[in-house]
């Protein structure tokens, strides 16, 4: 088996040259978007095979490797966010790694393995443990039961507690280099790889998604809207935009105001260079206070994400201060 992702090959021989030694506790850190889901998966599975390839890539034949592959090996545990159901029977994402998941993964560390190899627990994402989750598991973190190995992994390490964060190796994974995941783009099938990696930041799998899913129909939508503040209805909008799921619309609406405060700014368009004539043209005019109150409320939501009780009223109120900016 070879890395997930080709800009990957060179962390995924690091962590397979470690596979008979490997580091108890592993922090796989870096920007969202850049396959390290993908890479904690494969090193669990490296660790897991019972028939490693000569390099220590996993078989991907051995019984270790079936199991791992449909979920069902016995020595894994995957620690993640987990699909609930609200009062009216809406299932939503919880906002966090909860404290009874980590002891089931405290309790899972104390039993003896099923086959003779190594324990894993995967993290992913470590900064949503919360407080009593993250300290459940550093107990087991400080004194790791023998074969056990615990990977995690995040965009936000700096949201980790510190304590666990010290007790990790830490391996970090950066952006690929533009013209190589360009290239990869083109080769899942991916038209304009260039302006969806400018949309994304450069993260290969996002401008994936973005490629893949009805985001880029509505992102066009919006941002023809956001293009002609004079003519916006913010009544119809917000009940035309309710829709649009909160991420996709913080998404869009954070990069749109980024580039405006950028052109303000005497800067260039980042993200949206297919709207550049609009942005210029608009950036010009803004109001610099007006803006920057506007991209702090918007940075705020990110932190939220929530679907809010009423979004399309939500939604009207962000557009009446979006027009204001031009006034
Ligand atoms: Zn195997």
């Amino acid at each position: 088996m070879s890395a997930p992702y080709p800009w990957l090959a060179a962390p995924w021989q690091r962590l397979l040259a470690t596979r008979t030694r490997p580091a108890q506790a592993l922090l796989l850190a870096g920007p969202r978007g850049v396959g390290k889901g993908a890479l904690a998966r494969a090193w669990s599975q490296a660790l897991l095979c019972e028939a490693p390839q000569p390099d220590g890539a996993p078989c991907g034949q051995c019984p270790a490797c079936h199991w791992f592959e449909t979920d069902t090996h016995p020595d894994f545990r995957l620690l993640t966010l987990q699909e609930k159901t609200g009062k009216e029977g809406e299932t939503r994402m919880a906002t966090a790694i909860e404290v009874e998941q980590a002891r089931d993964a405290v309790d899972f560390v104390q039993l003896s393995t099923y086959r003779a190899g190594f324990r894993v627990v995967l993290v992913d994402p470590a900064d949503s443990l919360n407080l009593a989750a993250a300290n459940a598991l550093l107990k087991v973190l400080e004194e790791p039961p023998l074969n056990t190995v615990f990977v995690l992994v995040s965009d936000q390490p700096r949201r980790l507690l510190p304590t666990i964060r010290s007790r990790c190796t830490r391996l970090d994974i950066g952006l690929p280099p533009a013209d190589q995941a360009a290239q990869w783009l083109a080769g899942q099938g991916v038209d304009d790889a260039a302006t969806l990696l400018a949309l994304s930041g450069g993260t290969p799998l996002d401008a994936q998604r973005w490629a893949e899913g009805s985001e880029l129909d509505e992102r066009r939508g919006v941002l023809e809207s956001l293009a002609q503040p004079g003519q916006l209805d913010p009544v119809a909008l917000g009940e035309r935009w309710k829709a649009i799921s909160p991420q996709t619309w913080h998404n869009v609406a954070y990069k749109w105001l980024g580039d405006l405060l950028a052109v303000r700014l005497q800067g260039s368009v980042q993200f949206n260079r297919d709207f550049a004539d609009a942005l210029a043209r608009l950036g010009r005019k803004a109001d610099l206070a007006k803006l920057l109150a506007l991209a702090k409320v918007q940075a705020n939501e990110g932190r939220t994400l929530a679907h809010p009780l009423n979004r399309a009223l939500q939604l009207e109120a962000w557009l009446i201060q979006y027009r204001h900016v031009f006034d």
